[in-house]
């Protein structure tokens, strides 16, 4: 390098790409060298051609301070989550988890008793969801606690749902319904700001069990991937909802090169989300559509089968696909068209809800 002429050195803050670009830009330069690797990066989880089955790998991370907090969590329901989320995904390609490794980082604050309640949450997980913990691997960090869990399930070829096959005039369907475990996390952390300001005031938590266990203690839609198999139904595209409803439908329109019209009216908001939404003076389908973690299925089909679904419990049709000139929308209640934008990464400041 010229001595006169001294190279900054680029630095591109990790924001500006947000998640999704992050890991586009990442993951760019790692072409599949392998035959039996049939899905890479880019769905809810990766595909091995293993024969007559195929195994499906998906991994979460779960750091203390960014996606769980210990002052409201209990150290058994975030064992448990942590495991769940991870299932969601395997669930989401229309496959069975079977096997979990979980990882941990955790620093001296932590003693043997704290990590056995966490295990005690993995094994009821386990336990409930009928997978087994096979590995994963223990170290120490300088703060905090990091949780890392990979599943391995098992799919069958011609049954798996990716992210990208859904067709212009499929429906879009929701299971469930959501926001309700993103309202349940802003009451948790208004509760917690109450308490920093002044530890004597009790939690005003009363009342919403509904909301708070939809945060704390998630399930996975096994039931629903049951339903599918009985109904002899394959879904034309599927994707969890970790993000949210306008993050998971934008992954759905990019990689099937199509676009949605979702309708207010369709997405499934449950009451007590509704009424707390409103007594945060939020939008509720605002919080269905932003919130996240909710750990739904969204899901297209093909019109012809809409006879499957139309009977069965806690599936909601929500929209329609359509031509990919004709973006990603939301039809409101009161007839207005507008842009879904996708999200990432969020910021939200919890000390400007009311109580
Ligand atoms: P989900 O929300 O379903 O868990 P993510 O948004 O975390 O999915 O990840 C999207 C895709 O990107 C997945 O295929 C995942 O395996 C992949 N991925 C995420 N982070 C990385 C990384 N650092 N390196 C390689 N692949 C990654
Ligand atoms: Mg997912």
């Amino acid at each position: 390098m010229p001595q006169d002429s001294p190279q900054q050195p680029q630095r591109t803050d990790v924001n500006e790409l947000g998640e999704f670009g992050l890991i586009d830009h990442l993951t760019q330069n790692f072409p599949l060298r392998n035959p039996s690797s049939l899905k890479g990066v880019g769905d809810d989880a990766a595909v091995i051609d293993n024969g007559k089955f195929l195994t499906v790998v998906s991994t979460d991370m779960l750091v203390e301070g960014i996606h769980f907090d210990l002052m409201y969590t209990p150290l058994k329901h975030l064992g448990y989550k942590s495991v769940v989320v991870n299932l969601s995904d395997i669930y989401a390609m229309n496959a069975r988890p079977k096997q979990v490794t979980v990882s941990i980082a955790l620093s001296n604050r932590f003693s043997v008793e704290a990590l056995d309640e966490i295990y005690d949450g993995i094994r009821t997980a386990c336990e409930y969801y009928k997978v087994d913990l096979v590995g994963g691997d223990t170290t120490s960090s300088p703060r905090g606690l990091v949780i890392s869990v990979t599943a391995i399930g098992q799919g069958v070829k011609d049954k798996l749902t990716y992210r990208n096959g859904a067709k212009v005039g499929d429906l879009i369907c929701i299971t469930g319904n959501v926001g309700a475990a993103y309202l349940g996390l802003q009451l948790l952390e208004r509760e917690k700001q109450v308490y920093l300001a002044s530890p004597g005031v009790q939690p005003e938590l009363e009342g919403h069990d509904y909301l708070i266990g939809r945060q704390l203690k998630p399930e996975a839609r096994r039931d629903m991937i049951d339903a599918f198999e009985k109904n002899e139904l394959v879904p034309t595209s599927m994707i969890d909802i970790s993000d949210g409803v306008a993050s998971e439908l934008f992954h759905i329109s990019k990689q099937s090169g199509v676009g949605a019209l979702l309708e207010e009216s369709g997405v499934p908001i449950h009451p007590d989300a509704a009424m707390q939404a409103l007594e945060f003076k939020l939008d509720p389908i605002t919080c269905a559509l932003s919130g996240g973690e909710d750990y739904e299925l969204l899901f297209t089909i093909n019109p012809n089968d809409v006879d499957k679904v139309k009977y069965l419990p806690d599936i909601y049709i929500a929209g329609e696909i359509v031509p990919k000139e004709d973006g990603v929308k939301l039809n409101t209640k009161g007839g207005n068209l507008h842009d879904i934008q996708a999200q990432g990464w969020r910021h939200f400041d919890p000390s400007k809800l009311v109580r």
